[in-house]
């Protein structure tokens, strides 16, 4: 009701006081309101007090008796703005029932929040002919939300400051709360959410997803998840996250526990100290396959000596025996050869001898993606040498083989190797691309096509053996690699084929065996090389 109403009689029959005041307020008001626990008072239209019930004489330490006929104001304490009485009364005169807070004084001139309804009690031509107020202390509770607001401000604002990525994620993976670092890393994806590439590379590393761990509390930290950015840059983070349960606060919920839970990540840059490390661990590996390849090379010499030498002196132990077969004792030649055949023995067992032992290396779980891009990173100036522009699709997701990271660093090495000379004879395009994935029996393979000329017949048959090169243009190689590479691939249960590409260029497929090493070791003795 809009309309201002007037009051119908004077200020003075209204307030009920003297022997008014029984009439006005009547015995049905005082029996409703005398054990409501709220304090609860009835007044005329100006606010002089005709009734106050326990409730209100306990609250603000007046009684019935010294309170009657005087004005609600002596409640009144100054920190209350004008405005706020100028509302009170612009409502209530108009019959509308207020409501609102406003600051009180006891008798003994303590203070109080009031937290405070008026309603307007009309008659039946909607005169207003009195008010009821009605009131509680609401001094703790509003303490309470005062102290919720500011943590609540103290909270966001450290988050917000917080120089790591803050990302809360609910059970259908979407962003409840992020702070200004996410945001930022958001606008670095260019607007993809980076809860996706989180959420994403969580179950990959994890098996998790959002429900799972909601499910089953499953708490993780230092999980290293790598973004890759608009520019194609690589951001490391190392992700932790803790459930986080929210209370249900509807009005249906009150009874029940069936909060929404969600998961609270926390991402810390690290991409300063990751490329700090892989540095680090470039240069190790440069120093560590740089003393590999010089023993190497030195085996592949003697190893290719020991098979050159071998043919000769198997021919001539065949013709030995064959004269003595022919019982011929006296045979000139016999003695002369049998001489030569010892000779070539020592020379043989000299050379084993000398043949540098590689480090007994224990085999161990091995990630061939990460064994590739190792020899990339030490390849590089080669690489770059020979123009050749390096396609890599490592699979996203590859389990981890048995075997002997050294030796296998060797074995991409060999074949990156023979790539780039490959590609430096062809001319013309100059690309490597290499790919890995899981094979159907849970191995692993990588793809190596190189743009080079490819392997013709006469290659394809003779390129595992020892000394055997193709490469027209260069003096450095004695033509073992792709016969190590076969070696150490065999030697750790896998396979190599070699073959050419549709469009003529050489293929390399190399399966890395998921299974144990056992059947596929082979009893290579140290230093001996067998074909
Ligand atoms: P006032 O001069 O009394 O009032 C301040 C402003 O309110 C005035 O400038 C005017 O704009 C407006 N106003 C005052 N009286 C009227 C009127 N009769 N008609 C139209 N406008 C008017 N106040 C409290 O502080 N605490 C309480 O718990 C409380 N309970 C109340 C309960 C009821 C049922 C009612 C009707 C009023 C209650 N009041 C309460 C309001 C109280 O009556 C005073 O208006 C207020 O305390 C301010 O008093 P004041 O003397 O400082 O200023």
């Amino acid at each position: 009701m809009n309309e201002t109403k007037q009051p119908k009689r004077p200020p003075s029959e209204q307030t009920g006081r003297g022997d008014g005041e029984a009439p006005i307020v009547s015995e049905v008001y005082r029996k409703a309101v005398e054990h409501v626990p709220v304090a609860t008072s009835i007044t005329d239209v100006h606010a002089n007090i005709l009734y106050v019930n326990p409730a209100f004489e306990q609250l603000t330490g007046y009684s019935q008796e010294e309170i009657a006929g005087k004005n609600e104001s002596i409640l009144s304490d100054k920190a209350t703005p004008l405005s706020v009485y100028k509302d009170l009364w612009k409502s209530i005169t108009s019959g509308e029932v207020w409501h609102g807070r406003l600051v009180n004084r006891r008798k003994n001139q303590s203070k109080y929040l009031a937290d405070l309804t008026v309603v307007p009690v009309l008659d039946d031509d909607g005169y207003v002919l009195h008010y009821m107020g009605m009131h509680r202390d609401v001094t703790d509770l509003n303490q309470l939300e005062r102290k919720v607001k500011n943590q609540d401000a103290l909270i966001s604002s450290v988050i917000e400051a917080a120089p790591v990525v803050i990302v809360l994620i609910d059970t259908t993976e979407r962003v409840a709360f992020s702070n200004s670092a996410y945001k930022e890393l958001k606008r670095d994806l260019a607007g993809v959410e980076p809860s996706q590439h989180f959420v994403g590379a969580l179950k990959d590393s994890l098996g998790q997803d959002i429900r799972d761990l909601c499910k089953k509390g499953f708490d993780f930290t230092a999980v290293e998840v790598s973004l890759k950015t608009d520019n194609d840059d690589t951001r490391w983070f190392a992700c932790s996250a803790t459930k986080v349960e929210e209370q249900d606060m509807s009005a249906a919920g009150y009874f029940t526990d069936n909060g929404a839970c969600g998961v609270l990540l926390v991402a810390s840059d690290i991409t300063h100290q990751r490329r700090r490390y892989e540095q680090a661990r470039t240069n190790a590996v440069r120093a560590l396959m740089a003393e590999q390849q010089m023993v190497q090379g030195m085996r592949e010499v003697i190893s290719g000596a020991i098979f050159q030498m071998q043919g000769p002196l198997n021919i001539m132990s065949a013709a030995s025996s064959m004269l003595e077969r022919q019982g011929n004792s006296a045979n000139s030649l016999q003695e002369p050869i049998n001489q030569v055949i010892a000779a070539g023995q020592t020379a043989l067992e000299r050379l084993k001898l000398a043949m540098p032992n590689t480090a007994d290396e224990p085999v161990g779980p091995v990630n061939v993606n990460e064994i590739i891009r190792e020899v990339l990173d030490v390849s590089i100036d080669g690489l770059l040498r020979e123009g050749v522009v390096v396609e890599w699709n490592p699979a996203s997701v590859l389990p981890n083989v048995p075997g002997r990271a050294n030796a296998l660093r060797s074995l991409v090495k060999y074949l990156v190797d023979n790539a780039i000379l490959a590609i430096r004879d062809q001319g013309g395009e100059r690309t490597l691309l290499i790919n890995t994935r899981v094979t159907e029996n849970g191995d692993v393979l990588m793809e190596m096509r190189d743009s080079g000329p490819g392997f013709d017949d006469g290659i394809l048959i003779k390129a595992y053996e020892p000394l055997f090169t193709a490469w027209t243009k260069t003096r450095s190689r004695p033509g073992m690699g792709l016969t190590l590479a076969r070696q150490i691939i065999l030697d750790q249960g896998g396979s190599i084929e070699i073959k050419n590409t549709l469009t003529g260029g050489g293929k390399v497929d190399v399966v890395f065996a998921a299974a144990s090493l056992g059947h596929g070791l082979r009893a290579l003795k140290q230093g001996v090389f067998h074909p």
